[in-house]
């Protein structure tokens, strides 16, 4: 015998949430699955019947434990949210909510990050501008995309100026032109433009 995907799915999902089973409630007249919850939500409203077979008897009292659905929830792997931000973690519906106050790959963990790479890169520019440190084009290049995809305009240009082939460079121009379009200089970004055109075309 066996059971697809979908049909294995319908059995620990909730048809009032439509969720995964939590803390698993079994009617007794028609043996429907429901979170604690959902059901008992649903019986403090008016309509009185069983969501599924309408029956009239049911009370909260009258509710079943069960246990095995429980468990077998509890125990499914589920991809963590931050999968598209790269976390490759399968954690079980009962770790998620820890997982996920955890996990390096949140928006917030992602953001001090990033805050942090920033302040990096803002010493490495420091140091080289006062000839501490010595950096290749590639890495000032790279400082600079940094800086310029953060809004921090001032330390891109900074890094664009100490390039020593920022004038014969196609990919260095074109940085210099987004950084002064981005900061409403059109006619320098304008000029920037053409240059780079050119060189595309030499
Ligand atoms: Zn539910
Ligand atoms: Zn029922
Ligand atoms: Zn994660």
């Amino acid at each position: 015998m066996t059971a697809s995907k979908g049909e294995i799915q319908r059995l620990i999902e909730c048809c009032i949430c439509c969720d995964y089973l939590n803390d698993v409630r079994e009617t007794p007249c028609c043996h429907q699955l429901f979170c604690l919850a959902c059901i008992q939500g649903w019986l403090q409203k008016s309509t009185k019947n069983c969501p599924r077979c309408r029956s009239t008897t049911l009370t909260e009292q009258s509710l079943l434990k069960n246990i095995v659905i429980q468990r077998f929830v509890d125990n499914l792997l589920f991809e963590c949210p931050n999968a598209l931000h790269g976390c490759e973690a399968k954690v079980a519906k009962s770790d998620l909510v820890k997982h996920k106050r955890l996990c390096a790959f949140s928006s917030e963990k992602l953001a001090a990050k990033q805050q942090a790479k920033l302040e990096e890169s803002r010493t490495i520019l420091f140091r080289c501008k006062e000839g501490k440190t010595q950096i290749t084009d590639n890495v000032l290049y790279d400082l600079a995309n940094l800086f310029y995809t953060e809004h921090d305009y001032d330390s891109a240009k900074e890094c664009i100026e100490l390039m020593k082939e920022k004038e014969h460079s196609q990919k260095i121009i074109i940085l210099q032109a987004q950084v002064e379009r981005d900061t409403n200089h059109y006619d320098k970004a304008l000029a920037l433009y053409i240059k780079a055109y050119r060189y595309a075309n030499s």
